[in-house]
C-alpha cells in the first residue's frame, strides 16, 4: 500500500465524515476498517429478516439542524417527519393504559426529561439519578428512557455530560435505513475493509500505523473508533500525546443498547389506534417496542443500560426471550405463534464496537471536555464521543469527523 497523507481508522459515520472532508480538499487519504462493511454503529440489516431494519442508529436526531438530512435528500434516502406520541402506548398492570392515562404518563416522563437539560447543567457534576426522582410512580419508565438515551444507568451517568447535548426535539426515522445512508455517503471513498489496526506509533513528523498485513506511514492519523475500543487496548499507542489522552477516555465509556427485531405474520399490533409503546412488566422490567408503518410485520424491541449488558452476557437467546416475553404480555400470548423470525443485535460483544455509545461517568464531565479539546497533534480523535453538543449520535460523529479532518489538514498544512 503506498503511503497516503492521512490514515483514517474506522469507516463509521465519523470516518466517513473525515474522508469526505479530505476528499473535498483533495488530500490523499485511506480509511482502514476492521470489519467487512462500512458504517460501524450505523448498520441497516437487509438480510436476516427479509425486511431492512437498522441495528444501530435509526433516527435523524436534531433533524432540523442535522447535517445528514442534506445528504439524505441528495442521495434519495427517505425519512418520516414523525410525531412519536401518536403511537406511544404504555402497557402496565396487565393492560394498555387508556388515552388519558397514556397522556398522563407522557406528561410525567417527558416533561422532567426535557427539563433535565437545565437542571443537569448546573454544578456539581452528579449522576442523573441525583437530579431526577426515580422513586415515583413513573420511576421505572423514566429509568428505562434515560437508559435508552444515555445507554448507561442513571446512577453512573454524569448529569452535566448528558446536558451537553443540544436537543432540538426534532427526530425523524430514516425509512430507507440510516446505515444504508452512511454506506451510500461512503461510495467512492478509498476504504480498505477487513483491515484492523493493531498499533499506532506517533512520531514527530510521521505516524506509523500497524495492520495485520504490514504497516502504513502517513503525515497524520485520525482515529474514530469507539471509546470502549480505545479503552480495550486493542490498539496499542506506543508514545506521544495521543497515548496520554487514553486516561481521559477511561472516564467516558460506552454503555449498552441492544435491539431485537421480530418478524410476525398478520398485524397483531394495532391496539386502540396506538401501535408501538413501552411494555412494563415490573418497575425495573420495561421493554420499548417500535412498530412502524414502513415495517410491515416487524416490531423492534429496545433494551439498554445494565439490563442490556446482563442479557448480552447470557447470550443472544436470553436477549430474544426477554423481548418475546414482553411482546407476549403486551399483545397476548397467541402472538408468539405468529413469530416467524427473530434477529438480535450484538453491539456489546462486537470487539470492534464493544458497547452502544458514550457517556461521561458521574463526576467526570471535565474528562469529557478535556478529551474533546485536547490537541494531540498528528494523531487526532473523532467520533460520537468527541462531539461536544451532539454526543452519542450519528450526525455528531459525522460532524466531528469533518471538523477534526479540517483542523488536522490546516494545522499540518496538508494540501492537494
Ligand atoms: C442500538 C443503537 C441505537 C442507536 N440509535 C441512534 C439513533 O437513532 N440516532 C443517532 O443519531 N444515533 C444512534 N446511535 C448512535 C450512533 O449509531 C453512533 O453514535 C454513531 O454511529 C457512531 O459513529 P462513529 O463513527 O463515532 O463510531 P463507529 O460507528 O463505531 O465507527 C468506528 C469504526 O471503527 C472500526 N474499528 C474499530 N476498531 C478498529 C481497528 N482496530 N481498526 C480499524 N477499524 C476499527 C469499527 O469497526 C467501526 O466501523 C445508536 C447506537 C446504537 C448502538
Amino acid at each position: 500500500m503506498s503511503d497516503p497523507a492521512v490514515v483514517i481508522v474506522g469507516a463509521g459515520a465519523a470516518g466517513v465524515g473525515a474522508g469526505l472532508e479530505l476528499q473535498a480538499r483533495g488530500i490523499p487519504f485511506v480509511i482502514l476498517e476492521a470489519q467487512g462493511r462500512v458504517g460501524g454503529r450505523a448498520f441497516t440489516d437487509k438480510t436476516s429478516l427479509g425486511v431492512a431494519w437498522d441495528q444501530g442508529c435509526h433516527w435523524l436526531h436534531c433533524a432540523d439542524v442535522n447535517p445528514l438530512v442534506d445528504w439524505a435528500d441528495r442521495l434519495g434516502a427517505t425519512y418520516l417527519k414523525d410525531r412519536r406520541d401518536d403511537w406511544f402506548g404504555v402497557w402496565r398492570d396487565g393492560g394498555w393504559m387508556d388515552k388519558a392515562g397514556r397522556q398522563r404518563v407522557l406528561d410525567e416522563t417527558w416533561a422532567p426529561i426535557m427539563a433535565l437539560a437545565d437542571i443537569a447543567a448546573r454544578p456539581p457534576d452528579v449522576s442523573l439519578s441525583k437530579v431526577m426522582d426515580l422513586s415515583g410512580q413513573q420511576g421505572g419508565l423514566l429509568r428505562h428512557w434515560l437508559q435508552l438515551m444515555s445507554s448507561g444507568d442513571p446512577e453512573a451517568v454524569s448529569a452535566r455530560g448528558y446536558a451537553d447535548y443540544e436537543d432540538t426535539e426534532t427526530n425523524w426515522p430514516v425509512v430507507s435505513g440510516y446505515g444504508d445512508l452512511i454506506e451510500r455517503m461512503a461510495a467512492g471513498l478509498p476504504v480498505r475493509l477487513n483491515t484492523p489496526i493493531a498499533a499506532i506509533d506517533q512520531g514527530a513528523n510521521h505516524v506509523r500505523i500497524e495492520t495485520a498485513n504490514g504497516h502504513v506511514k502517513a503525515r497524520a492519523c485520525i482515529v474514530t473508533v469507539s471509546t470502549n475500543v480505545l479503552r480495550s487496548g486493542n490498539i496499542r499507542f506506543s508514545r506521544g500525546s495521543a497515548r496520554e489522552l487514553l486516561d481521559l477516555v477511561e472516564d467516558v465509556p460506552c454503555g449498552w443498547y441492544e435491539k431485537v427485531a421480530i418478524r410476525v405474520s398478520g398485524d397483531p399490533f394495532a391496539v386502540e389506534g396506538q401501535r408501538g409503546g413501552s411494555v412494563q412488566l415490573a418497575n425495573d422490567h420495561v421493554v420499548n417496542f417500535q412498530v412502524s408503518p414502513y415495517w410491515p410485520g416487524l416490531v423492534v424491541a429496545h433494551i439498554a443500560g445494565s439490563t442490556a449488558r446482563e442479557l448480552a452476557a447470557q447470550g443472544p437467546d436470553a436477549l430474544c426471550e426477554h423481548a418475546l416475553e414482553a411482546l407476549a404480555a403486551g399483545w397476548g400470548s397467541a402472538v408468539r405463534k405468529q413469530v416467524q423470525a427473530v434477529a438480535p443485535t450484538g453491539w456489546t460483544d462486537n470487539p470492534h464496537v464493544g458497547g452502544a455509545y458514550s457517556y461521561a461517568k458521574a463526576g467526570c464531565v471535565g474528562s469529557r471536555h478535556a478529551m474533546i479539546e485536547a490537541d494531540t497533534g498528528n494523531v487526532a480523535f473523532a467520533g460520537e464521543a468527541f462531539s461536544r453538543k451532539w454526543q452519542a449520535t450519528a450526525h455528531g460523529a459525522y460532524q466531528s469527523g469533518r471538523d477534526v479532518a479540517g483542523r488536522v489538514a490546516d494545522a499540518l498544512k496538508l494540501t492537494a
